[in-house]
């Protein structure tokens, strides 16, 4: 059985007093059962880092950097992200991808960063709705997780957990329906099991994309999905940590 796993990512939303009162209440709540990673906005991180000390909540960066260090303006590094506490780092979110046009080379050599500096890549794969209406969602994120196993080896899934979040889902209202997200993520599972049939069981593979109270448990309630990748609902902590306790 795997143990489920829920992260909020809170992209660039809040304020250092927001964050604060945020991560108060989700580690007064002592939550159990569940991996909880709160991945706040790079600013916050030291202060996120430092209120969850001593708490089962560890912490993720939104992004890292593809490079080990140098003249690489705005960027941070996965050693910077170790260095001020963070356990894991998001890795080809489809923001990244959509808005900075983050290849799939740059997200493998990104989630290569994060394990050299022993943070747990959180690689991010997901179709779009054109790709999706074109029938092609198993080649899609097919492509973008065998561009990771290339990169880093199949032995690497063994300190990864992959989130599928269709673009189309994110940040839209529009959930995949249970059996949807069920199936990619049977599929990905599937894909892994080619290469290692004992990751391939043990890996979490979380969903993401407008997942809400309202319908986390139906979701986690899928023989493959083992937890959420949370962005809206998870600046609210009666709304994180509701859908935790679904996780629970
Ligand atoms: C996300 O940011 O990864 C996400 C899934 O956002 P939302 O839950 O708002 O769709």
């Amino acid at each position: 059985m795997r143990r489920k796993w829920v992260g909020g990512n809170w992209k660039m939303h809040g304020s250092r007093a927001m964050a604060t009162a945020l991560v108060g209440a989700i580690v007064e709540a002592s939550v159990e059962g569940v991996d909880v990673v709160l991945c706040p906005p790079a600013p916050y991180l030291r202060e996120v880092c430092a209120e969850c000390a001593g708490s089962s909540i560890s912490v993720g960066g939104q992004d890292l950097s593809e490079h080990e260090s140098g003249a690489y303006t705005g960027e941070i590094s996965a050693a910077m992200l170790r260095d001020v506490g963070c356990t894991h780092a998001l890795a080809g979110h489809s923001e990244r991808r959509q808005f900075h046009g983050e290849t799939d080379a740059q997200v493998a050599a990104k989630v290569a960063q994060a394990l050299a500096h022993g943070l747990t890549p959180v690689l991010c794969v997901g179709e779009t709705l054109a790709e999706r209406e074109a029938g092609r969602t198993a080649d899609v994120v097919s492509r973008q997780l065998g561009a990771v196993v290339a990169h880093c080896g199949i032995a690497a899934f063994a300190r990864i957990v992959v989130a599928y979040e269709p673009v189309w889902a994110i940040g839209t209202g529009r959930t995949a329906s249970p059996a949807q997200a069920q199936e990619v993520h049977a599929f990905l599972r599937s894909q892994l099991a080619r290469d290692d049939a004992r990751i391939a069981g043990s890996i979490r593979i979380v969903y993401g994309g407008s997942v809400k109270p309202g319908n986390s448990a139906e979701l986690f309630a899928e023989a493959d999905i083992d937890g959420g990748l949370i962005g809206g609902a998870a600046l609210q902590a009666t709304d994180f940590l509701s859908i935790c306790a679904a996780a629970g």
